[in-house]
Parts: C-alpha cells; sequence; structure tokens
C-alpha cells in the first residue's frame, strides 16, 4: 500500500496535479481480502488488489481522464447494469453499521484537521462547555455500552465507581494490549482513528475527575504506536490536551506507555503493574483499578474499541446507542474475521446479528466450496461454536452460554479440513506460553493438558485421557488467579462438548 501511495504521489507530480488531487493515507477500510485498495472520489470507485503497474491507469484513465477503470474495480462494487454501487451497498459492507470504525479508512489518521472535519473533540466541547460530570457518566450508563475488551462490564458504571472513588490523583486508562492471535481490531483503530481514542479518554477523564491517561499499547503495533503520538502531539498543539481545554479549567494529558509483548498484560491489574513499571503480573482483587488503580490510585481502564463509541454516544445521545443492538447488548461489535472465510477483514455489525449473516453474508462463506465445520469466537479464552448455532444472534450472554465468549472479537472459521483437536492444542499451546506463572492451576494445570493433547493428538493417548482432561479443565477452570488460567481451557472444553468423536478417534486410532 505504501508503495501504490509513493507511485500515485509521483505520478500526480509528474502530471502536474499534485496540488488538485487530495491523497489520504488511511487506516483500515475492513476489507483485508482485498487489499490493497484505493478509492477515488467524488465516483467512490472502489479498486480492489491494485498493484504498482495499475496506478498508472487510475490517474490517466480515471483521475486525468474521468473514465473508471472497471476491470480493476472491486468485483462487487458493480451492480448488474455495469454502474458504480454506492460503498454501503457492496454485500461485505451492506450488513455492516460503522460506529468505532466510522472514520477507519474515511480519514487521514495523521491529519488533526481530517478528525475536526468529521466532528472531531465537539464531543469533548460539548461535555465540557455543557455537561456535568454526573450527566456525562449518566449518559454513558443509559447507553448500555459495555466493556468491549472481553468481560461486557457495564462501562458507566465503571465509570460511575471510579467518579465516586476518593483519591487525590485519579487516573484514566486505555487498554491496547490486544494478544489474541487473529485479532486486531484495537490496532485498526489507533491506526485509523487514533484522535477519538484521545477524546473519549479527556472526556472519561472529566468525567471521572482524572488529569491524566495511560494508553497501554503493544510494541509490535509499530504504526498505531506512530499515530497515536502523531495524534497525541496534534492534539497537544492545538489545545485539545494540556490546561484550560476549550477555555475551561479543565486539565488532562496522554501518555503512551509500550508493552513488551505479554499476553497477560492484557489483564487490567497486570496492565497496571506494567505502567507501573513492574513485572505484569496480576493483583488479586478486589481491590478493583476504581479503588486503587495505577499507583493505588483510583483508575478507569477501558480498551480501544469501548472508547471509540464515546464521542459518538456523546454527540449523538445515550438513546440512539441503546436503540441499536439487543435488549442486554447494546450497539455494535467490531471482528476480526478471518480463518477459512472469503472476506477476511474486519467488520463491525449491530449486536443481534447472527453468526450466519457475518460468515456467509458479510463475509462471503467458506472458500473453495468446503464445508463449515466451526467457529472460534473470542480467541484463546473462546470456545468453537458448530453449525447448529449459526443462527444464534451474537451478543454476550449467547455467546457465553454456547460455552464461548465475545471475548475481545477474534473470529476465526474453521472447515471441514480442520482438526478440532488441533485447534485446542494450538490455544493451549499459546496459553501455557503466556501464563505468566503467578498460580500453580495456570502455570502446572495447563502444562499437564497440553501434555495430555500431546499425547493424543500423537496418537499415543489413552481413553481415560479424554475424562483427566476434562476434569484438570474443570479445576483450572475454577481455581486459576486471573482471566488468563480461568479461561484457558475453554478452547478444550468447547471443542469436547461439540467434537467429543474427534479426540476419540485420536485415541482409537492408536488402537
Ligand atoms: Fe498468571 Fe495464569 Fe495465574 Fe493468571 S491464571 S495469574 S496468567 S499463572
Amino acid at each position: 500500500s505504501l508503495k501504490i501511495l509513493e507511485k500515485m504521489e509521483k505520478l500526480l507530480e509528474e502530471k502536474g496535479i499534485r496540488e488538485d488531487v487530495k491523497v489520504i493515507k488511511t487506516g483500515c477500510f475492513g476489507l483485508c481480502a482485498a487489499g490493497p485498495i484505493v478509492i477515488v472520489y467524488p465516483e467512490g470507485a472502489f479498486y480492489a488488489h491494485v498493484k504498482i503497474e495499475d496506478v498508472e491507469k487510475i490517474v490517466n484513465d480515471h483521475i486525468i481522464g474521468g473514465n473508471i477503470v472497471k476491470e480493476l474495480l472491486y468485483k462487487e462494487a458493480l451492480t448488474e447494469e455495469g454502474e458504480i454501487k454506492p460503498f454501503e451497498e457492496v454485500p461485505f459492507y451492506k450488513k455492516q453499521m460503522r460506529i468505532a470504525l466510522k472514520n477507519c479508512g474515511a480519514i487521514g489518521a495523521e491529519d488533526i484537521e481530517d478528525y475536526l472535519e468529521n466532528d472531531g473533540y465537539k464531543a469533548l466541547e460539548k461535555v465540557l462547555k455543557s455537561m456535568s460530570r454526573e450527566e456525562v457518566i449518566d449518559t454513558v450508563k443509559r447507553s448500555g455500552l459495555r466493556g468491549r475488551g472481553g468481560g461486557g462490564f457495564p462501562t458507566g458504571l465503571k465509570w460511575e465507581f471510579t467518579y465516586k472513588a476518593q483519591g487525590d490523583q485519579k487516573y484514566v486508562a486505555c487498554n491496547a494490549d490486544e494478544g489474541d492471535p487473529g485479532a486486531f481490531m484495537d490496532r485498526s483503530i489507533l491506526e485509523g482513528d487514533p484522535h477519538a481514542v484521545i477524546e473519549a479518554m479527556a472526556i472519561a477523564g472529566y468525567a471521572v475527575g482524572a488529569n491524566k491517561g495511560y494508553v497501554y499499547v503493544r510494541a509490535e503495533y509499530p504504526v498505531a504506536v506512530n499515530r497515536l503520538q502523531i495524534a497525541i502531539d496534534q492534539a497537544k498543539e492545538r489545545g485539545y490536551l494540556g490546561k484550560n481545554i476549550f477555555g475551561t479549567d479543565f486539565e488532562f494529558d496522554v501518555e503512551i506507555r509500550l508493552g513488551a509483548g505479554a499476553f497477560v498484560c492484557g489483564e487490567e491489574t497486570a496492565l497496571i503493574n506494567s505502567i507501573e513499571g513492574k513485572r505484569g503480573m496480576p493483583r488479586p482483587r478486589p481491590p478493583f483499578p476504581a479503588q486503587k488503580g495505577i499507583w493505588n490510585k483510583p483508575t478507569l481502564l477501558n480498551n480501544v474499541e469501548t472508547y471509540a463509541n464515546i464521542p459518538k454516544i456523546i454527540l449523538n445521545g445515550a438513546e440512539w446507542f441503546a436503540n441499536i443492538g439487543t435488549e442486554k447488548s447494546k450497539g455494535t461489535k467490531v471482528f476480526a474475521l478471518g480463518g477459512k472465510v472469503e472476506n477476511t477483514g474486519l467488520v463491525e455489525i449491530p449486536m443481534g446479528t447472527t453468526l450466519r449473516e457475518i460468515i456467509f453474508e458479510i463475509g462471503g462463506g467458506i472458500p473453495n466450496g468446503k464445508k463449515f465445520k466451526a467457529v472460534q469466537t473470542g480467541g484463546p479464552s473462546g470456545g468453537c461454536i458448530t453449525e447448529d448455532y449459526l443462527d444464534t444472534p451474537i451478543d454476550y450472554d449467547s455467546l457465553t452460554a454456547l460455552g464461548s465468549m465475545m471475548g475481545s472479537g477474534g473470529m476465526i472459521v474453521m472447515d471441514e479440513d480442520n482438526c478440532m483437536v488441533d485447534i485446542a492444542k494450538f490455544f493451549l499451546e499459546f496459553t501455557v506460553e503466556e501464563s505468566c506463572g503467578k498460580c500453580p492451576p495456570c502455570r502446572i494445570g495447563t502444562k499437564r493438558m497440553l501434555e495430555i493433547l500431546e499425547r493424543i493428538t500423537e496418537g499415543k493417548g489413552e481413553k481415560e485421557d479424554i475424562e483427566r482432561l476434562e476434569k484438570l479443565a474443570e479445576n483450572i477452570k475454577s481455581s486459576a488467579l486471573c482471566g488468563l488460567g480461568q479461561t484457558a481451557p475453554n478452547p478444550v472444553l468447547s471443542t469436547l462438548k461439540y467434537f467429543r468423536h474427534e479426540y476419540e478417534a485420536h485415541v482409537n486410532e492408536k488402537r
């Protein structure tokens, strides 16, 4: 994409029209399977799989000649009559509703002017000039927004707890330590719309009474880190961070803290330890971060996607947001759709959309005429869901009832060729590697589970191993200290529930 951008700018320069064409380097459009993507406005021509050698044609024929290069258009961006479909009519986008991803792929992520032209910092202005702190918290509560990082805790309540907590100093933190294999929602938001997160953190700071924010982001996300830093610098320069924001006495500052690659640092108390410069290990709760967080001060911690919803809720109202989704899960959810599916990419759907709609309508189904087998939601903490449940409307509670979980939004599709025991082993290998070692059920128990799984997949397993595995999984689930260990057995338990015959086949093969 960067090479295409470079070539585009060079050609426009050579043709003497560089100043007439605004070239925007955006974040992710969502449709990763069709990348690199170039969209030319005002027509909204959606060019997909663009190669370096195609750039000349787009510049000469379309930008200069005014003729759309139809053979380079995304195959589903044309009507049967050969006309360009509006962006939102392309099947991949048709059932989506972009709130958290609204600006991703649409604005220049390194340009504060683009953000300002799209209502940027208007929500912050609104709360500072016309809303009390209690009104802001009440709005977030009434919206029904729940934490998008996995737990699904009501966001407004968290804000209220931190607001009510006593402390001479309070902090606001953003969890951008997205580490699930196959998940890239938060990275894309930070790369595509970093100001939205900064603005939301400032709103949260005003609401709970904090003047300092930390974004804890993985060092493995260099583009996100870079764009976030650019955005922080721009916001400071323009007075959206710092002292006397919008002429009020509200003061707020944001700093980046880099994670060093430990999955467990996505757990809120481990993240707090890491921000303090300590080893990233979870602390027992209570006390919860709202009472004792960073340096034992009341701390509000939300993830990137949760924050990205806040400015829109403030501007459009709690009722607008609460009208989207299901009774108990409001708004939209971003999923990273991957694995054996045609349209891999980032999708944002209203809660209540079914898995079938996501995989077969938005995702375009399973490639190469293969049969769908299962979908893993929630990454290493989640579980697999089979064809029988594809029509379940997605929300926090329905996925948990199926033995999986919403998680942060990883969604990996499996076809008939995947061995479900191997899938369970893959996720368990990941959690064994990432266990921080603080508590024995997780440190030792998951390792023993992995040994049993290895025996089974190598054809050396006993029939009793399956029961042993199940018992151990249940014990770890109920006794590990933090979410990592408590959810680590989920992939094994859910594959045992729905695909026990595959475990038995491995054991019987031996005989
Ligand atoms: Fe560490 Fe695992 Fe225990 Fe969590 S459950 S504290 S990751 S050993």
